[in-house]
């Protein structure tokens, strides 16, 4: 039986189910179109206990991420908001060459490149083989592995403690997620901040409701639909965020709207 991912319940309620599909991204090379395709559950629930919209089905991490098609240096609205944030961060949190920003799947760098350049020292963790050697090419340190509370220990161990940890658009992919929360406050410092961004469940309908109104519909469901993947185990509402949070002992500091893809950002210390 399926237990909400945050609180445990079995209580939870189905909103939307579209039968069994094949892995988003999984492309199928020419000698394999007359094989059958593995296909998986696609339901999604809502938890009326803590707010969490959460997909039922967990499909193995080292089948969805361990090789990865989605670079994100490819998008250049991407790549515009990871210079801004860094730069803002810069100043907030007064960073220099003592301290350490880590990102929790740090893609190819499109994000710890900012600070790089700024002098301030970098860690990647990425569990994407074909990325992380694109990342390391680029001067990124990324440890290639999924980040869990164990890889936060042994980072710990060799004295790899944080001033700044990024998980953007991140641990929706992660269906552990209290192992992905601990894990950031095990690196975290005393002092130090985690910058969460992810897709905000509110906004993701109301975009799409204002967009059926305007009678495009089949866009909106492909667009709708689209985001709901195997690989995106669960969205926030707000509330759901800070009962989470405020569970392991994380305060949110502030809220802000990321305006792509329905995402909000939450500066967590
Ligand atoms: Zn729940």
């Amino acid at each position: 039986m399926f237990a909400c991912r945050a609180c445990g319940t079995s209580d939870v309620r189905s909103i939307l189910s579209l039968g069994k599909t094949p892995l988003a991204n999984a492309l199928l090379t020419l000698g394999q179109l007359n094989q059958s395709e593995e296909v998986f559950p696609l339901e999604l629930v809502f938890c009326p206990h803590c707010t969490l919209v959460q997909i039922t089905e967990t499909v193995s991490p080292e089948k969805l991420f361990r090789e990865y098609l989605y670079f994100s240096s490819f998008s250049e609205t991407v790549l515009e908001n990871a210079h801004i944030l860094a730069g803002r961060i810069i100043e907030r949190c007064g960073l220099n060459d003592q301290s350490l920003v880590l990102e929790v799947a740090s893609n190819d760098g499109y994000l710890l490149q900012n600070y790089k350049q700024r002098g301030i020292p970098v860690l990647g963790v990425e569990p994407a083989r074909n990325i992380s050697v694109v990342a390391e090419e680029k001067g990124i340190p990324t440890v290639s592995e999924f980040f869990n509370v164990g890889l936060a220990e042994q980072l710990k161990d060799k004295g790899d403690v944080a001033d700044v940890i990024h998980a953007n658009n991140v641990i929706a992919h992660v269906a552990d997620l209290q192992g992905v929360v601990e894990g950031i406050s095990i690196l975290l410092k005393p002092d130090g901040v985690a910058i969460i961004e992810n897709h905000y469940v509110k906004d993701m309908i109301v975009s799409n409701l204002i967009q059926s109104i305007m009678n495009i519909y089949a866009i909106i469901l492909l667009h709708l639909f689209a985001t709901f993947l195997h690989d995106m185990a669960w969205f926030w509402l707000m509330r759901s965020g800070f009962l989470y949070m405020a569970v392991h002992c994380v305060f949110i500091s502030s809220v802000q709207m990321v305006h792509d893809h329905w995402r909000k950002r939450v500066l967590c210390a």
